[in-house]
């Protein structure tokens, strides 16, 4: 079998897996072209500048808990980055409360509400739930009052289908994500209880973001990419050419490049398609961004704030300028990232300008902006492929897929999109350094430890 030095690498996606991969490789000294299908780097986690205004694809920040991940972030920010702690929300019955939902916020519901909530966490103690579907999951954690007024509708409008149809991994990750810094425990009165009291020693926990937005990140990974003399192919899209077990070569447009090993990070569904494999049934959600460029302030000073509410368009909202103030043009603008999901090609999708002024009408609404005359700007971006749609029976067609591709033992999966992977960046970052470890390995460099990769010791 070919290693890593036996040929060229070639990896599909200019992502975090993709770039950090592409860097570890060639600092090992191996041969590497990157192919990206967009116009830049990136890949979910890049960003969109317009006229000094900084936009991320919604709320960006990088958390590890990874030494190496850490370790590695540093070599690459290059100490050009802020700390700041957390500062989200969530609008529910036309008022802003903490998010992540804490036992206090249960207080200031309205009586009925709350007194329901309340005796929903006692009553939890003596039920049983089933775990098979969001549904049941948020059920079991925060009973079904919360669950009725607030997880239902918002995960109801995010994903597009209906929670009893959406896979508990969706409520695991997806929820232990949106509070990852709080651990918050909330399924029983006891354990709301000793959440309530033990709130006051609850530490924040500092998040990391380069000082003019995410892409400097990865353009300073990518400036290092190719001073170590690798290729990165950008405005193309790779296909792969296989059979008998391997993957000859990538087509880059109607460039053909031999390789020895692929790692692969666009969507499984495409690999499988490319290599004549049955198409597995794993949709990934769609997103329009409307990047708002304000004059003057906004009232609150959240990062970003959940916005359920199935009258209103957009469902989270995010605010670059309290990331860094690098990302806007002057002291008295404002950048306002809103989010809508959609699937590629719907009608959403097809006509998302059409929707340009509903969003600013639902800032006026939600008292984010005063007047439709703050707005100078509105840019509208379509984004591919940014969550794997967990419905129930995804974990089945998932294994069918990933066992097709092994049947290619040169082709590596890896990152959020190639994996089917709810994520963060820094799983990708860990990801990217496990494979590399892995490959190199497999090539006879055993004596490499992840920290090596982090610390750029390879050579
Ligand atoms: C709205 C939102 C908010 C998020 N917030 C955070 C956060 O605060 N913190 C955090 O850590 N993570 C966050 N994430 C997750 C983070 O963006 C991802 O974990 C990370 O970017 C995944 O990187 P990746 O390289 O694995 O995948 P991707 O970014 O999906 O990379 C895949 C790449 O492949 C390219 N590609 C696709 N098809 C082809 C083809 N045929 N040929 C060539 N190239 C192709 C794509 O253009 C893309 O660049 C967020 C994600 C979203 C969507």
């Amino acid at each position: 079998m070919n290693t890593v030095f036996d040929g060229h690498v070639v990896i599909v996606g200019g992502g975090v897996a993709g770039l950090i991969s592409a860097h570890l490789l060639l600092e090992a000294g191996c041969q590497v072209t990157v192919i990206e299908r967009g116009d830049t780097v990136g890949g979910l986690a890049r960003s969109f500048q317009y006229d000094g205004f900084a936009f991320d694809i919604g709320p960006h920040r990088f958390h590890t808990e990874n030494p190496n991940v850490s370790a590695y972030l540093d070599r690459v920010i290059e100490g050009d980055g802020t700390m700041f702690p957390r500062r989200s929300e969530v609008y529910f019955m036309g008022k802003y409360y903490r998010w992540p939902l804490h036992p206090k916020n249960l207080l200031q519901l309205p009586k009925t509400l709350a007194a329901k909530a309340f005796v929903d966490l006692g009553l939890n103690n003596f039920r049983e739930y089933e775990i098979d579907s969001f549904e049941q999951y948020v059920l079991r954690q925060y009973g079904p009052t919360l669950y009725e007024h607030f997880f239902k509708g918002y995960s109801q409008k995010f994903l597009g289908i209906d929670p009893a149809m959406t896979h508990p991994d969706w409520a695991k990750v997806g929820l232990n994500r949106a509070i990852i810094d709080d651990k918050m425990q909330m399924q029983n009165l006891t354990q709301l209880l000793k959440t309530t009291l033990t709130q006051f020693n609850n530490h924040e926990i500092d998040f990391l973001y380069p000082t003019n937005g995410m892409w400097q990140a990865w353009h300073n990974i990518a400036g290092r990419v190719e001073a170590l003399g690798g290729r990165i192919i950008l405005n193309t899209s790779a296909r792969l050419e296989g059979g008998n077990g391997r993957v000859d070569r990538v087509w880059a447009g109607e460039e053909a490049i031999d390789c020895s090993t692929v790692i692969w990070t666009a969507p499984i569904t495409v690999a499988t398609e490319q290599l004549g494999l049955k198409t597995p049934n794993l949709p990934y959600l769609g997103m329009l961004i409307y990047n708002v460029c304000v004059e003057g302030t906004v009232p609150r000073d959240y990062q970003w704030c959940y916005y359920g509410a199935s009258d209103l368009v957009f469902s989270r909202v995010s605010i670059p300028k309290f990331f860094s103030e690098a990302t806007v043009p002057h002291a008295n603008a404002v950048g306002v990232c809103c989010e809508v999901t959609c699937m590629e090609g719907d009608e959403r999708w097809r006509h998302a300008e059409r929707m340009t002024d509903w969003v600013v009408d639902d800032l006026v609404k939600v008292g984010m902006i005063s007047s439709r005359r703050q707005v100078h700007d509105v840019h509208v971006e379509r984004i591919k492929e940014t969550y794997p749609i967990y419905h129930k029976t995804y974990p089945g067609e998932l294994e069918i897929a990933r066992r097709g591709l092994e049947t290619f033992p040169n082709l590596h999966l890896a990152g959020r999109t190639g994996m089917f992977w709810y994520n963060n960046m820094d799983h990708s970052i860990e990801n990217a350094m496990q494979l590399c470890k892995r490959l190199l390995r497999d090539a006879g460099k055993a004596e490499i430890e992840e920290e090596h990769l982090a610390a750029g010791q390879v050579a």
